[in-house]
């Protein structure tokens, strides 16, 4: 229970759950996560495959990587959150993105990738002015 990895998508027609820890929690600045996730940057999951339960009906798209593998990013087809990736780089492991976490507290980066591409802001991403809700401008 309390060692479980469990998530959803936005509107919760996916779930899943993972009995085990990630391997590896790596943050992503390449292009294609840029895009997939509309945001600076990834922060992937790397579950062992058979040790991830997925639920619900998921889109998926697949496109070549720069590093020239084969990855399928799917996601929820109902409100478009972003739950999973295979890459034929990494036949053995399934990547969740920690934001759909039921709690992403549990998680804390440990390495991070395609760094020539990191947004020059999100280094000091500490530094900008705070609103505790909702933006005023
Ligand atoms: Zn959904
Ligand atoms: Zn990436």
């Amino acid at each position: 229970m309390g060692n479980s990895f469990d998530g959803c998508c936005m509107c919760g027609a996916i779930q899943y759950t993972s009995t085990s820890e990630p391997v590896a929690t790596v943050v992503c600045h390449c292009r294609d996560c840029q895009k997939h996730t509309g945001s600076a940057f990834a922060t992937a999951l790397f579950f062992l495959k058979d040790q991830v339960n997925i639920s619900g009906d998921l889109k998926s798209f697949e496109k070549e990587t720069d590093a020239g593998n084969s990855m399928t990013r799917t996601f929820c087809g109902k409100c478009g959150s972003h739950i999973t990736e295979f890459s034929t780089g990494y036949p053995e492991h399934v990547v969740v993105h920690a934001g759909t976490l039921n709690d992403p507290t549990k998680v804390s980066p440990d390495s991070q990738c395609w760094t020539p591409g990191t947004l020059h802001w999100t280094n000091d991403i500490h530094k900008l002015k705070g609103y505790e809700k909702d933006p005023e401008f």
